[in-house]
Order: structure tokens, then C-alpha cells, then sequence
């Protein structure tokens, strides 16, 4: 299934938009930020107004938006848009339009969340000395 031209300029227009909500997004955290002063390390000691985790996490998650928009828009230039970069398949259209910086097709997706899973659970084994599911029954 080949993208039409109308096709691409819809989602390159979805990505400009999502690129300019995370920089709006990111801009207004930051000078929030800047504006309260935070000085704490921890989350529960800071301002009421903002709490630092959920700065951080607008933070890094705008970021995260821009960077991979960026990357797709170059992928759209260089004519590799819509190409799973794992595996080479073509990503689903239905999945573009839902997240059209996805630069991953629905199967190596879901291979790298199971993974991903698969890490946080050996992590957490780790962290909690004992097998997960018996850190359950607790
Ligand atoms: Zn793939």
C-alpha cells in the first residue's frame, strides 16, 4: 500500500501540529518553572502549584514528541516515511494516522514492548530480591 500525496500531506500536517503542542507544551513547563523557582529534589517538597514529577515528565515527554516528529518529517524527505526502521515493512496506514511519527510497524511495536516488559520485570526482580509473582501474594 503506497501513501497517496494527499495521504502524506495529512499526516505531515498532524505532525506539525503535534511538534508545535509539545513545544507550546514544553515552553509554557519550563517558564512555569522558571517562574516558581523550584528548588527541591524531591517531589513531594516543592511548590503546590506544579508538582516536579509531572514537570519532568511534560518535559522529557514534549521532547520525546518533537524528536520523533523531527525524525519522521526527515524520514518523509529522504522517502523512507511509512518503513518499519527494524524491519523494513510498510507501518500501517490506520497506525499513521493514529501516531504518524511512529517509525516502528505494530509487530516490532509489540516485539519491543514485550521486551521492554521483559526488562522492567528482571528490574524489578532485582530491586525486589525475590521473584515477582511471589512479591505478589505478599
Ligand atoms: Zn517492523
Amino acid at each position: 500500500m503506497e501513501l497517496t500525496v494527499k495521504r502524506m500531506k495529512q499526516l505531515k500536517n498532524l505532525m506539525i501540529r503535534a511538534r508545535a503542542n509539545a513545544f507550546d507544551s514544553l515552553a509554557a513547563t519550563l517558564g512555569a518553572l522558571q517562574a516558581l523557582q523550584l528548588r527541591s529534589d524531591t517531589c513531594e517538597n516543592t511548590s503546590a502549584l506544579i508538582p516536579r514529577c509531572s514537570v519532568v515528565e511534560v518535559i522529557v515527554s514534549s521532547y520525546n514528541r518533537m524528536e520523533k516528529v523531527d525524525a519522521a518529517l526527515l524520514r518523509m524527505s529522504d522517502g523512507t516515511y511509512g518503513i518499519c526502521v527494524e524491519c523494513g515493512a510498510e507501518i500501517g496506514e490506520g497506525r499513521l494516522l493514529i501516531q504518524p511519527w511512529a517509525e516502528h510497524c505494530i509487530i516490532c511495536q509489540e516485539h519491543r514492548e514485550v521486551a521492554m516488559l521483559g526488562q522492567l520485570t528482571q528490574e524489578f526482580k532485582a530491586i525486589a530480591g525475590k521473584p515477582m509473582e511471589a512479591a505478589w501474594r505478599v
